[in-house]
């Protein structure tokens, strides 16, 4: 059972990157540090992450509880541009820590189990002939990127693409500019804030999956939704790990 995530010592991290780690069976877990984990977490710890139960159909927002005509208010009003949304956690304890451990310290061992699940549930969930022809990652601006040294949603786009056997694509919709932080502004402010923000450039494939790390407020994943079917898609997904209850 996850009690919390160790602090970042100097000997948790040897343990947690040692090669033994790297095993997809038996193995240490991230979270607990006991043996026989899978892909990096133990059966334990697995059923303690907060799965993302009752939500919004559309766009993935948690809910507290499953709604009757299962859309969020903000869907009810304006229907988003995705045909589905697929986000199987709640970003919250431990899940926040995991990602945050990836992204802003470069440790990969803590994303390898919510990767493989995340695959395997995509499998579970659509059909081959329903699977998009193209992944594209939610694009960072490149100052970003030099700064932290990778773009996490390309990263888990890679291993998506290469669990799944779909192509990637991660220079078809760029980001020309950084954007304040979207959470507290309203969604008229947001979707300003976003104006000219994002360019598609080459060939847009028919169906494609955008696929991000965290989801928020949802704002960024519309634009590129809308930029994605505006240049040509017919139909975009949006994949992501985890999703902020609203
Ligand atoms: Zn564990
Ligand atoms: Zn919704």
């Amino acid at each position: 059972m996850i009690k919390g995530l160790h602090p970042l010592s100097t000997l948790f991290s040897l343990k947690v990157n040692s090669r033994k780690m790297n095993n997809s069976d038996g193995g240490r877990c991230v979270a607990c540090l006991t043996s026989h984990a899978r892909h990096g977490l133990c059966p334990a710890c697995r059923a303690d992450l907060p799965v993302n139960r009752w939500h919004c159909h559309a766009c993935a927002l948690p809910l507290p509880f499953a709604l009757p005509a299962g859309l969020c208010g903000e869907c009810q009003a304006t229907p988003p541009p995705f045909s589905r949304a697929i986000i199987p956690w709640r970003y919250q304890f431990p899940i926040d820590g995991m990602i945050g451990r990836y992204k802003y310290h470069g440790q990969r061992q803590f994303i390898r189990p919510l990767l493989a699940e995340f695959g395997e549930l995509i499998e579970q969930q659509i059909p081959a002939e329903d699977r998009p022809d193209w992944l594209v990652p939610a694009p960072m601006h490149w100052s970003r990127r030099w700064q932290r040294g990778f773009n996490q949603a390309a990263d888990i786009a890679e291993c998506l693409s290469s669990h799944l056997d779909i192509p990637l694509d991660s220079g078809l919709i760029y980001r020309c500019r950084q954007v304040q932080a979207q959470r507290g502004l309203n969604r008229a402010t947001r979707l300003a804030n976003l104006q000219g923000v994002f360019r598609v450039r080459g060939t847009v494939p028919e169906r494609i999956a955008l696929v991000d790390d965290v989801v928020t407020t949802g704002a960024t994943a519309k634009t590129l939704a809308r930029h994605l079917l505006d240049a040509g898609a017919r139909e975009v997904q949006l994949w992501a790990l985890a999703r902020t209850p609203g």
